[in-house]
């Protein structure tokens, strides 16, 4: 079972899921599949431990404590999620909630904003719950065994306290995405100063780690064809997809390093009246021009939102003569709004959420162009046919 921190908001797409429980003002969720996890640790524990090591235990009695101690496990894993979220909101890294999935858990926390520091601090302080709670579970499993308590009780107690270990090791080898990648990412960051090739590095450790689970996973399978290592390679694949998905992001975060919103937004827009028809939008400026968003102005000239070509072709063709610009436009308050001067990097963090993915860029009053996910596709194009190497300034090692 693995545990990682979902740092980029675009890499798994973890909002699905029930809420169960409201910690610290930290919304937590679970995902169906949770119940898959905790029914296979239940049947490990209550149909491969409990008859070895306290036979003759009633059926009943031995699940209901499988259960319970399974429940406690996701417990142990909420701590330590909650652990990674806590400490990064207080280094004032915005967090999204936690979720449980078949996985583990996974803090969604926006990493942008992250510095060398925090980005251990955060990484660093899970497996240290993790590391208590084996301490725990250990102290009061040889506690209980001293006071004479059911074996079947003690057997719950030793368990919880070697998964734990076992995830504590698991996190901490030091391949994105794991705790242990992230602390190297950071501890890497801070020596050299440089985000992109600490965490290609990290990336890279993490893809060869998830190709030695994969394997071992089929090694295993084909030698005992046990569902162990099927499990594996399911985890395999999920970290190699999860470090690669970080790595394309660095680089892409790479290529738009230092570029503004001037170099990459399309200039002098179309703007069209907000009260003709659909029908006139289409005939007089969606067909003329080869844009596929216009800003709208209202009567006293000001620009007060954007209609696109979709929303154009939403209206059903006979209703295109009646209804007007006004109806179908995105008003400019959901609008995100940049100035020339903008890093489009930290356009990118606003435009996702809201505002049809287009962006409108002022310069004072005078609406001056709009960004559009293609401008920066085809900005990143450039960028790679020629590499931005020579304009690039070290960036100082973060000391937040
Ligand atoms: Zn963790």
């Amino acid at each position: 079972m693995g545990d990682h921190l979902g740092y980029h908001d675009d890499g798994v797409h973890m909002s699905q899921g029930f809420p169960i429980a409201r910690i610290a003002g930290i919304r937590i969720r679970a995902h169906w599949s949770v119940l898959l996890i905790c029914g296979l640790l239940a049947w490990g524990l209550a149909d491969g431990l409990v008859p070895v090591a306290v036979p003759r235990t009633p059926e009943l009695l031995s699940w209901t404590v499988s259960v319970a101690a399974a429940l406690v496990l996701l417990a142990s894993l909420t701590a330590h999620e909650v652990a990674h979220s806590l400490v990064a909101r207080r280094l004032g890294l915005p967090v999204d909630g936690i979720t449980l999935w078949v996985f583990g858990g996974v803090s969604q926390i926006r990493g942008d904003l992250a510095t060398a520091r925090t980005e251990i601090a955060v990484a660093v302080v899970g497996p240290a719950v993790t590391l208590v709670l084996t301490g725990v579970f250990f102290g009061a499993s040889a506690a209980l065994a001293a006071a004479g308590a059911p074996g079947l009780v003690v057997l719950a107690a030793e368990w919880l306290a070697g998964v734990n270990l076992l995830l504590l090791v698991f996190n901490l080898v030091p391949a994105f995405p794991l705790d242990g990648g992230r602390i190297l990412r950071g501890i890497l960051w801070a020596r050299r100063g440089d985000r992109s090739r600490a965490t290609i590095a990290a990336a890279r450790a993490g893809r060869v780690f998830a190709f030695l689970l994969v394997a071992l996973g089929l090694v295993d399978f084909f030698a005992t064809s046990d569902f162990g290592g099927v499990w594996l390679v399911f985890i395999g694949w999920f970290l190699a997809s999860m470090a690669r998905g970080e790595q394309r992001g660095e680089t892409v975060r790479r290529a738009l390093e230092d570029v503004r919103v001037r170099d990459v937004m399309s200039t002098n827009p179309i703007v069209v009246p907000s009260w003709i028809t659909v029908r006139l939008l289409l005939e007089q400026y969606a067909m003329r021009y080869p844009y596929t968003a216009f800003p709208t102005h209202g009567l006293d000239g000001k620009v007060d939102g954007l209609v696109t070509l979709l929303g154009m072709k939403r209206v059903p063709p006979r209703q295109r003569g009646e209804r007007r610009a006004s109806e179908i436009s995105i008003p400019i308050e959901q609008l995100p709004i940049a100035r020339p001067d903008d890093l489009v990097t930290d356009l990118f963090s606003r435009m996702s959420s809201r505002g049809a993915g287009r962006a409108l860029v002022f310069d004072g009053e005078q609406l001056v162009g709009i960004v559009s996910p293609s401008d920066v596709g085809r900005r990143l194009q450039v960028g790679t046919v020629q590499p931005p190497a020579a304009a690039r300034r070290p960036e100082s090692p973060p000391v937040a």
